[in-house]
Parts: structure tokens; C-alpha cells; sequence
């Protein structure tokens, strides 16, 4: 028998779950989700999880409650881990306590993994705090949308002195505000919308009570009456924030180097690699030359499952750069060749004065770039590995980094960057490939993650070429 976990997975921004959150959507078997939940943390799921989505389509039917609660049972009974990831909270308006109870009918194991409530995280966000002392003592939170038709208690709402807030009412707000005004509170008390609060495309629109308008307002929404709304507690500092493409072993390095450093990170395009089945004997060259990280991972890999001993590799290896030649040596493996200019063309260039009789056998990804073999002779190729799309969104973020060329083709091919955005390339190809579909990008001056911060640090100050 399986396992229910109710989480929830906060309000948007996917660092705002909680760590037990994440971890369990990291490791479930079936991972079942809402609208209101970002791609970012859906992504988070395992390659074999299985992904179900019980949200409403625009226009199409939803699932209704019963047949999620059948799922979660069904599921459950067939021996997985089953993760019901929920938007904001689970039990604020979230329905989480009608599937716990048909859970409990069934005799399923669950637990409830709370999160942060859009009611408070989203007007928090854009500066409003929910109470204050000597000015708000108490705060309401409140549906505009009722399975019973009208229970509210719109009478004590409108004396309240506090915070009202209202979720699901981007359609009723005009009426809802009708009401207050009727039973006395005043059409001039502060209020403010928050659209899509704490994603990029958060909007937010500072009125009062009487103009509350459903035509001016797109769901989800979060508006808020009473005094605070008025507040506006934000730095006028801005946190930058940065969309990255790539291979998992680049976006971890450059997500760490960047977090560390607290910029918001995105990764809008995900690429995994999957290794090739191939054969080679290695022993018939002098050279082996690896063109990138995930080449020497891979190939470590293979060596592992043929149980090769590594003193069997007696051969010169050669690398692309700095990030290849410090995945080698976390193997213990010291590399004898490396260009000052990390490229495949500087690789073929340097091989060819070092060695040119010797034999060398070349690893590289099989939709790789092509450029080392503009000097390189007598060689052999190994295509090792195959990149694939894993994930892909679009950028809205001030800064987009591309790792690879074929992370410029692939984000390209499906979404176009905004003119807002500055465009990083990591060196050399990529950046050709980025002028060549028609964008001017800054050029690291190294390839490698420590020269992309450097160049997101001076980012007021980059040149695009
Ligand atoms: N359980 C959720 C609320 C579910 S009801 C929570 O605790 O946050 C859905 C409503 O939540 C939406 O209609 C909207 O009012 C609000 N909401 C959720 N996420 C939001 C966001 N990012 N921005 C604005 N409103 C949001």
C-alpha cells in the first residue's frame, strides 16, 4: 500500500516550497497537480514519475473532486508514493481536507505538507502587509466564489477594521464591493489587485474600494481592502533575475554560483543527456580528447558498468577547457593538453601542433559542434551521448544564459527573447549560433560558469557585440 502526501507548493515562485515539499516531489511515483502549480516545480519530478494533471483547461471540463479523490485512492492502493501537489496552501481553499477525508473513508496513509498561502505570501510580495500594528489588528480571508451560493457574511465583514482578502473573486469582486459599501464601510478604503503574484508576469494595481472593477482584473488574483493596501513595502532594488538553458551538470554549477550570490534563477530550457550504446578500445590510441563534462561523466560511467580498471587508461588526454579538465580530476585523471581558448576549433588547432601522427580517439555529444575537426587528423569519433529537451518555458527574466549552441537552437526553435532581456553566450559557438539566428549576445571571456557570473555581475556594463 502506498502513500498520500498532500503538499503544498506556495504561490508561484518555485522557491517558495518548502524543503520537505520539494524533496517529496523530487521522489514520488505519481505526482498529481493543479493549475495554479508552476512548470518549475512540476519539473522538479523524477524522470520515471508519472505526471497527472487534474486542473481546469480553459473552456474544457475539469476533473471533478470525485474522480481525484478516485485517483489519489486508485494510485495509493497500487503501491506508490503518490504526491497531491496544490497551489499556496492545501487547506486554504484548497480542498485538501475533502481528499484527506476520502483517504481516510479508504484506509489510505497520508500526510498534509503545508504551504505557503498565496492569501498573505502574494500581497506580502508586492509590499502589503496583511496586519499592522495600530492599523490592522485582524485579517479575513475570504472566497468570492461559494459552493452554496452567498454564505458570506458580508454584514461583519464590511465593520471589520482589519484586512480583508479575497481569493476567487476576479468575476465577483464588482458585486462583492457593492455589498461592503451597502452595509456601510466606505468606497474610499485602499485596495489593490495582485495578478500572478510572484511570477514575472505579476501585476499590481493600487485603487480603492468603489472602484473595484471584474473587467479590470484577470484571474488569479489576489485583492485586498482595508488600510494596508495602501502599503508599499518594497525595496526600490529589485532582485535580478536569470533564465538558464543547458545540460543538468551546467545548470547545477551555474544555479549554485548564482544562488550564492542570491540572484533569482529560472531554468527555461533543460536539456538531458542520454548515452549512446557504443563500443570502442580504447587502448589503440595515444590520445583520448574530451570535448565537455558530460563527455568525461559519461565515459566514466561506461568504464564503471564494463568494470574497466582505471591504470588501464594509459593513453595522453587532452580537454576542451578548464570545466572538462576539473571533471577529470575529480577522477583523480590529470589532463595533458588544454587550449588557452576554450574551443573545439582551439582544441583541433593545438592536437594538430602537439600531435599530429598520434592517434586520437574523440568523444563528444552526438548533436555536438562540429568545429574540431576544421585541423584535426588522424582521429576516430565516439559519439557518447545524445542531448533531449527535458523541460522547456519561456524567458521573462532580465538575463538569459546559454550554455551550448544547441541550447540556442532548441529555446529558438520555440520562443523568441524578448529585447529586454540581455542574452549571455558561454563562448565562442554559441555565440555565433546566437548571431546567426539573429541576436547580439555578450561572448564570455572564458567558457566556463565562473566567467558567466562575472559577466551577470557587470551586467550594466556589458557590451553586446
Ligand atoms: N490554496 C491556495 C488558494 C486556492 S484558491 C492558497 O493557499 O494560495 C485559488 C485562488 O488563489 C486564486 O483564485 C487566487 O485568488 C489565489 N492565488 C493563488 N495563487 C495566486 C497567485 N500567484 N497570484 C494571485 N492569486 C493567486
Amino acid at each position: 500500500m502506498g502513500k498520500v502526501y498532500i503538499v503544498g507548493a506556495g504561490p508561484g515562485d518555485s522557491e517558495l516550497i518548502s524543503v520537505r515539499g520539494k524533496r517529496l516531489v523530487e521522489n514520488c511515483d505519481v505526482l498529481i497537480y493543479d493549475r495554479l502549480v508552476s512548470e518549475d516545480i512540476t519539473a522538479l519530478a523524477g524522470k520515471d514519475c508519472e505526471k497527472i494533471y487534474v486542473g481546469k483547461e480553459n473552456g474544457k471540463h475539469s476533473v471533478t473532486q470525485e474522480d481525484i479523490n478516485n485517483i489519489l485512492v486508485d494510485k495509493a492502493k497500487h503501491g506508490n508514493t503518490v504526491v497531491r501537489l496544490k497551489g499556496g496552501d492545501p487547506f486554504v481553499f484548497g480542498r485538501g481536507g475533502e481528499e484527506i477525508l476520502a483517504l481516510i473513508k479508504n484506509n489510505i496513509d497520508f500526510e498534509t505538507i503545508p504551504g505557503i498561502t498565496s492569501a498573505i505570501a502574494v500581497p506580502e510580495l508586492a509590499g502589503i502587509p496583511v496586519t499592522q500594528r495600530g492599523v490592522s489588528q485582524d485579517v479575513h480571508i475570504v472566497t468570492g466564489h461559494t459552493a452554496e451560493g452567498e454564505i458570506t457574511d458580508y454584514k461583519a465583514l464590511a465593520n471589520t477594521k482589519g484586512t480583508l482578502v479575497f481569493l476567487m473573486s476576479a468575476n465577483t469582486i464588482a458585486h462583492i464591493a457593492e455589498r461592503l459599501t451597502e452595509y456601510g464601510m466606505s468606497p474610499e478604503t485602499p485596495a489593490a489587485v495582485i495578478e500572478k503574484g510572484t511570477t514575472a508576469d505579476e501585476k499590481i494595481i493600487r485603487t480603492v474600494l468603489g472602484n473595484l472593477k471584474n473587467e479590470d482584473i484577470a484571474p488569479p488574483a489576489v485583492i485586498v481592502v482595508g488600510k494596508t493596501a495602501e502599503y508599499d513595502l518594497i525595496s526600490p532594488v529589485g532582485r535580478i533575475s536569470v533564465a538558464i538553458t543547458g545540460t543538468e551538470d551546467f545548470r547545477e554549477r551555474l544555479k549554485s554560483l548564482l544562488y550564492k550570490k542570491d540572484y533569482r534563477v529560472r531554468e527555461v530550457c533543460c536539456l538531458e543527456t542520454v548515452p549512446l550504446d557504443t563500443e570502442f578500445e580504447i587502448r589503440e590510441y595515444d590520445w583520448l580528447v574530451f570535448t565537455g563534462r558530460n563527455g568525461v561523466r559519461i565515459f566514466m560511467d561506461k568504464l564503471r558498468r564494463d568494470n574497466t580498471d582505471i591504470r588501464r587508461l594509459k593513453n595522453k588526454i587532452a580537454v576542451i577547457g578548464r570545466g572538462t579538465y576539473d571533471a577529470l580530476a575529480e577522477y583523480g585523471i590529470y589532463a595533458d593538453y588544454m587550449p588557452d581558448i576554450y574551443t573545439s576549433e582551439e582544441l583541433g588547432k593545438g592536437l594538430c601542433n602537439i600531435a599530429e601522427n598520434e592517434s586520437k580517439l574523440i568523444f563528444r555529444a552526438e548533436n555536438g559542434s562540429e568545429e574540431i575537426y576544421k585541423h584535426i587528423k588522424n582521429y576516430k569519433e565516439v559519439k557518447l551521448y545524445t542531448t533531449r529537451i527535458r523541460h522547456i518555458s519561456q524567458c521573462q527574466e532580465d538575463i538569459i544564459v546559454f550554455g551550448s549552441s544547441m541550447g540556442v537552437n532548441t529555446y529558438l526553435d520555440k520562443y523568441d527573447i524578448n529585447e529586454n532581456t540581455k542574452i549571455i553566450a558561454i563562448g565562442e559557438a554559441t555565440h555565433k549560433t546566437l548571431k546567426d539566428r539573429g541576436y547580439e549576445a555578450h561572448c564570455c571571456r572564458k567558457a566556463a560558469v565562473e566567467s558567466i557570473v562575472e559577466a551577470i555581475e557587470e551586467n550594466e556594463k556589458i557590451q553586446t557585440t
